[in-house]
């Protein structure tokens, strides 16, 4: 057991609904590891849900800060100091990862949502606490984290190298970086999946399902990307008015339709091209609510040869069923991914780059909060009324 002696605050998640602030102690870094003094955290849907499910641990996985302390064998390009941002793990070994699609490592799991490195001990003051891992001395204080490689809800982060993308070339000032914390996941996994996966040409068309942090993300890459055809698909009237102010040329408010009326809605907004026997229906459907109804209607309403993304699922044992003879008819695709089959390394400077161009006016999604209404934030986020919460953090 290491020793615990780094002194900062994290936020843990004993349940999903009992989140708590509190003293904790971090261990020094290890091997290709490095202390982050966290700036600002990005409140992710994953996070709320603690997808991974163990109990207690400290979560969060999208971060911005700057290098605190290194352990041994740490790039030298990562210097202490270095204004860094926070992605995912990955075992940077296996085939998908030298392949460039770290994403989709083989050690994604154990390295991202079910990751438990013993990183922290509760303070002195703390006592001991329910559920935890015992100390050295036999003390029920150790907590799990390294969620995503490297739980961004603390102070101070024990971080895998792999999971830091060093930005100090293209970062102006604090507040940029403030506004930067939430690149590494949602908003990645939404641009990307767009730019990645769908790789759409101006005269492709795009309909978003779900229209979170992840899916306007979806809408600004279609935007970006020139796309003529946008359509933004939610329940929520603030939502849809947002994404039409990031973008989206149709929006479809879907509380009261049924999957095949929500079918008929998104056909109807025709001509997806000039020619009249063209196939109606978007190119592209980017999938950010994993509701297998939802899934249904998408591969009924994109167009022949054209490509559903899912960016979300139901937890395990989730499913869909899938009409054969019409999907073999259409021609179409169903593709699943992580983080938009992201590399953080070139994502990254593309999305700093796109805000730099007006591209991505993360500014209209996020809400900063001081860590200690962290509760308020979560809250907020849960109920619809903001998108992208930030914690911020104290800098000693
Ligand atoms: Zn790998
Ligand atoms: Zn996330």
């Amino acid at each position: 057991m290491p020793e615990f002696n780094t002194p900062t605050e994290a936020v843990i998640t004993y349940t999903d609904s009992d989140w708590r602030l509190q003293p904790v102690l971090a261990r020094p870094p290890g091997d290709h590891e490095l202390h982050i003094r966290i700036l600002a955290t990005g409140i992710c849907h994953t996070d709320i849900v603690n997808v991974g499910g163990i109990y207690p641990r400290i979560l969060g996985h999208e971060g911005a800060g700057r290098i605190l302390r290194k352990g041994p064998n740490v790039s030298p390009d990562l210097d202490i100091g270095d204004p860094v941002l926070l992605s995912f793990a990955h075992c940077k070994e296996c085939s998908m990862c030298v392949t460039g699609h770290p994403a989709h490592c083989m050690q994604q799991v154990p390295l991202t949502i079910a990751a438990e490195g013993l990183n922290f001990a509760l303070a002195e003051s703390e006592g001991e606490g329910e559920g935890l891992e015992k100390d050295a001395e036999g003390r029920r204080r150790v907590v799990k984290a390294g969620y995503f490689g490297h739980s961004s809800f603390s102070g101070v982060a024990v971080a895998r190298e792999e999971s830091v993308v060093g930005v100090k070339q293209w970062i102006r000032s604090e507040e940029e970086l403030k506004v930067f914390a939430p690149l590494g996941c949602g908003i990645q996994t939404g641009a990307c999946a767009v730019v990645n996966i769908l790789k759409p040409t101006p005269d492709d068309s795009i309909a978003v399902f779900g229209l979170g942090g992840v899916g306007l993300s979806a809408v600004m890459a279609a935007k970006a990307l020139n796309l003529k055809t946008i359509i933004a698909i939610d329940i929520l009237p603030n939502r849809l008015d947002l994404a039409t102010s990031l973008g989206a040329t149709h929006s479809i408010n879907s509380k009261s339709l049924s999957p095949s009326q929500l079918t008929n809605s998104i056909q109807s907004l025709t001509p997806f091209t000039a020619h009249p026997t063209s196939p109606t229906g978007p190119t592209g459907i980017i999938d950010t609510t994993g509701i297998p109804t939802l899934l249904q209607a998408a591969l009924a309403s994109v167009s022949r040869l054209g490509r559903v993304v899912q960016l979300a699922n139901q937890g395990p044992g989730s499913s869909v069923s899938v009409a054969l003879p019409e999907h073999m008819r259409d021609g179409v695709s169903l593709t699943g991914t992580v983080q938009g089959d992201a590399d953080p390394v070139k994502s990254i400077p593309m999305l700093i780059n796109w805000h730099r161009e007006g591209k991505l006016p993360l500014e209209k999604l996020e809400k900063m909060y001081p860590v200690e209404d962290f509760e308020r934030a979560r809250e907020e986020m849960h109920g619809g009324g903001v998108i992208k919460p930030v914690l911020i953090w104290p800098q000693d």
